[in-house]
């Protein structure tokens, strides 16, 4: 075999619960995991050495070198298997960059499991799964697709059962939020308001409303403890949330760090609906319409 393609989804969160700081600079985090139907697509063909380009959204905003997570993932990869196996992967982004929904990740898992098949390791999920969590807390999630909770940093991993399907509009900002400035603010914000951080939960009503597959209980349900920061870093976010409000949809949150906004709507009618109304309303660089919950990591 010459060359893998693997389609990989984005993610969004339907919870998103920060724990208090811990020692080791990380939070401990509830995390409700949600595949969505945005693509990236990554082409692994073999080759001596290890190389990558990037094409589509925001392209430019994409490391080319071994910064891009694909590439790490590769080499992770090669390392496990103790051989000094090249690649040459094509990343075709569709994924906001910078976007809160783990397009990096993706892009890893994507490679992982193109590379898997490349060079004929046929190695199993658990393996791929353990090379996943060294290269950062969302690549296992990318890895399983569907609706997980994710706890400790967003790692250990429990799929979920979900009834049916949920209709999404996602509104793009210009420009991204960095995770870690995010996160940093949010433990600024508590630290100034003397804000008391609870042992995080998974909330019961939103797991209950994802197995009986009911909206109208979800959109109620999301909640995102990076929100307030986020809009704080980006105050345009709170004007975007609103209009998705007022414009009727079940729910509304900025997906994990931003700054994407994520609504919830009652049907795939709706959700047509409701990204033509937020798009005369001016409130985004751009409206996705997607559905979830969508399968992880698929070779096309
Ligand atoms: P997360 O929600 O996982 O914290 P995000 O979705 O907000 O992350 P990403 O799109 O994953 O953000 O990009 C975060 C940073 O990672 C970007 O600044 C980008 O330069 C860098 N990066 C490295 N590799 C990739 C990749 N393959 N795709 C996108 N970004 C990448």
């Amino acid at each position: 075999m010459n060359s893998v393609t693997v389609r990989v989804p984005a993610k969004v969160n339907l919870q998103l619960a920060v724990g208090p700081l811990r020692d080791d600079g990380y939070h401990d985090l509830v995390n409700v995991f949600h595949a969505v139907s945005i693509f990236d697509e990554v082409t692994a063909t073999a080759e001596t050495g290890m190389s990558v380009r990037v094409e589509g959204e925001s392209a430019d905003q994409v490391p080319e070198d071994d910064d891009n997570l694909a590439i790490q993932a590769a080499l992770a990869l090669a390392r496990h298997a103790g051989r000094s196996y090249g690649v040459n992967l094509i990343i075709r982004k569709s994924i906001p960059v910078a976007g809160g929904m783990a397009g990096g990740s993706a892009d890893a898992a994507a490679a992982l499991v193109a590379c898997n098949e490349l060079w004929g390791l046929g190695l199993p999920m658990d393996d791929l799964l353990e090379i996943a969590a060294d290269l950062g807390s969302d690549v296992p999630f990318a890895l399983l697709g569907g609706t997980a909770v994710g706890t400790g940093r967003g790692e250990r991993l429990t799929p979920l059962e979900v009834a049916g399907t949920f209709h999404w509009v996602f509104a793009l900002a210009d420009g991204g939020l960095s995770t870690a400035t995010v996160y940093a603010e949010c433990d600024r914000m508590r630290e100034a308001m003397g804000e008391k951080v609870a042992w995080p939960r998974a909330g019961e009503s939103l797991l209950a409303a994802l197995r009986d597959g009911d909206a109208r209980a979800l959109g109620a349900e999301l909640t995102n403890d990076l929100q307030p920061a986020a809009v704080m870093l980006r105050r345009s976010l709170a004007r975007t949330l609103d209009a998705g409000r007022e414009q009727g949809a079940l729910g509304s949150l900025v997906s994990g760090s931003g700054p994407t906004c994520a609504f919830l709507a009652e049907s795939e009618i709706h959700a047509g609906e409701l990204a033509a109304s937020l798009k005369s309303a001016g409130v985004a660089r751009d409206l996705i319409i997607a559905h979830g919950p969508v399968p992880g990591p698929t070779v096309v």
